[in-house]
Order: structure tokens, then C-alpha cells, then sequence
């Protein structure tokens, strides 16, 4: 009986059950969302270890308590996710496909000798980190960020201060809070890594534990600022007529908004796709060690912008 239930599939199907239920009766997710969570939460618990599945479950659970801080007050102000602020298939898919993708990777890669071998699990969990660190930084910094007491600026322009809640616009609160969220991912995966390397299986070099935290924090802190600069240059964008703020939304202050510009096809769903893609890319690069070209390109990017 206890060996049944120590097997990945019918301890998998346990949590689940657990915090799907959680979850929903915390009116995290909809029936959709609940479905597809269960199907992502499950493969990740299956094939990537328990401690990518507590990584991802940190993200679900804060970015649910996030969306739901102080949600009338941000409803007020049209800085609310729509739905009551459950989510739905597109936003579970959006933010965990890719996640699901290197988690499954982790595991084939394991399997193969040669591979393993050759340390491909940890760039796959370098990846998988760098998607889940980008997509918490992403969603706690702008449900967070729009309470930021100073007007925040817009991310293709510093100089300007743009009206909260507009696309691609940043804050100091924001970009603490996506740091705070690298830093947490980053600490718990060493963590585990340390006390329960059973959990840890990507995880097998004393090199590969002290990358772990930079990696989250760079990943979650570049990928975040990548969503916004995404955002900015190519998501479909309406002007509110009566405030002035710039959204995705198609109506604000209770009036229909004017398009214009951006893709009108493409939606913040594609936006975060594509951060996960690049935080995860940035995860494999970073887990590959190459820290310096990293840290030298980001240097001479700050010397160049801030002399133009
Ligand atoms: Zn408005």
C-alpha cells in the first residue's frame, strides 16, 4: 500500500487533487484553469521532481494571492485581471507550457546516459527555472507594482511618466518585487538541492548549486524587463480617452477604448509566451556557465544607453 503510494503517478495525482481544490476554492482559477493546472501541475510533479513542482506552485500561489491583493481597489482603477481575477486555460497554458516543456526535458534527458552525463538535466532546470522565475517576476511585478506611490515610467522611454497600468510601464516597487521573486525561486530550489537532493535529481555538481541563485535572479530580473520592452513594442494597444492611460483593455473609466497600434493580434498571452521562451533561454545560457558574458554585455548595454 505504501510503495503504491509513494509512485510519482499516484503521489502526483494526490497533490494535485490537493491544491486543485485549494486553488479553486480560493477562486484562483476557473473550471478551465483548474483543469489545465492539473494537467500541467501533474506532468511537471511526473517528470521534473518535486521541487520543480514547489517552484511552479510558488508561482501559482502568489501570482493567485497577487491578483486577488486588494482586488477592488485595482477593479476601481481598470488594473484588474478581467474574470474576477480567476484565471482561465490561456493564462495556466500561457504561463506553463513552457515550464511543462523543460520539465519533460529534465526528465528525457536523464534517462539518456550520454546526456546525463554531460550535465543536459541541469541546463534543462536552468531553463525551466529561468521560465518560472521570468513569468512570477512578470505577474507579482505588475500586480504588485501598479500600488507603487510614484507614477511609474515607461520602459522605452525613462523619462516619461505614464499613468498605471499602461503597457510596458515600470516602477522601483515593481522591479524590487521581481528581483524578490528570482531570489526566492533561486533559494528554494538551493535549498532543496541541499537538504533533499532526492528531490533534485538535475542537480549534481557543487558548481551547479552556486549558479542556482543568480540564475533565478538574472533570469527572473532580465526576463521581466523583456515582458515589459515585448509589451511595449508589440502588443495590440488602445488609448483610454478619458484618463490618457495606454492598455490592452478594450474599455476603460467605463468607456470604450481607441486602438492604437501594436499587433492588433498580438495579445499579452503572446507577450508572456515569448518572455518564458527567452527567461528560459536565458536559464540554459546562464546554467551553461556563461555568467561573464552575461554580466560583461549587460554592463557596456548600461555604459551605452546611459551616454546616448
Ligand atoms: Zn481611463
Amino acid at each position: 500500500m505504501l510503495d503504491m503510494l509513494t509512485h510519482p503517478a499516484v503521489s502526483g495525482l494526490l497533490v494535485m487533487t490537493f491544491f486543485g481544490a485549494l486553488a479553486y476554492k480560493l477562486h484562483f482559477v476557473d473550471i478551465s484553469g483548474l483543469i489545465s493546472a492539473f494537467v500541467v501541475g501533474f506532468t511537471i510533479w511526473y517528470t521534473g521532481g518535486v521541487v520543480s513542482f514547489v517552484i511552479i506552485l510558488f508561482f501559482f500561489m502568489s501570482a493567485g494571492l497577487a491578483t486577488k491583493m486588494k482586488y477592488k481597489e485595482k477593479a476601481k482603477q481598470n488594473l484588474a485581471q478581467e474574470g474576477k481575477g480567476k484565471r482561465s486555460w490561456k493564462n495556466v497554458f500561457g504561463s506553463g507550457i513552457i515550464p511543462m516543456m523543460f520539465s519533460v526535458g529534465i526528465y528525457v534527458t536523464g534517462l539518456l546516459p550520454e546526456l546525463a552525463a554531460a550535465g543536459w538535466p541541469f541546463l534543462m532546470f536552468g531553463g525551466y527555472i529561468g521560465a518560472v522565475a521570468t513569468t512570477s517576476a512578470d505577474t507579482l511585478a505588475s500586480e504588485i507594482g501598479v500600488f507603487s506611490k510614484s507614477k511609474p515610467r515607461l520602459i522605452t522611454n525613462l523619462r516619461r511618466k505614464v499613468p498605471r497600468g499602461t503597457i510596458g510601464a515600470i516602477s522601483l516597487l515593481g522591479e524590487g518585487v521581481a528581483l524578490f521573486a528570482g531570489l526566492f525561486i533561486g533559494v528554494l530550489a538551493l535549498l532543496f538541492a541541499i537538504l533533499a537532493p532526492g528531490f533534485v535529481p538535475a542537480v549534481t555538481t557543487k558548481e551547479q548549486l552556486i549558479v542556482l541563485v543568480p540564475l533565478s535572479v538574472l533570469t527572473a530580473f532580465i526576463g521581466c524587463n523583456l515582458d515589459s520592452l515585448f509589451g511595449a513594442a508589440l502588443q495590440n494597444r488602445f488609448v483610454c480617452e478619458i484618463c490618457g492611460a495606454v492598455t490592452d483593455k478594450e474599455f476603460h473609466c467605463n468607456y470604450e477604448t481607441k486602438y492604437v497600434g501594436g499587433f492588433k493580434s498580438f495579445t499579452n498571452m503572446h507577450v508572456n509566451l515569448g518572455s518564458s521562451g527567452m527567461g528560459a533561454t536565458l536559464g540554459i545560457i546562464l546554467g551553461a556557465g556563461l555568467f561573464v558574458w552575461i554580466l560583461g554585455g549587460l554592463f557596456f548595454w548600461i555604459v551605452a544607453s546611459s551616454s546616448s
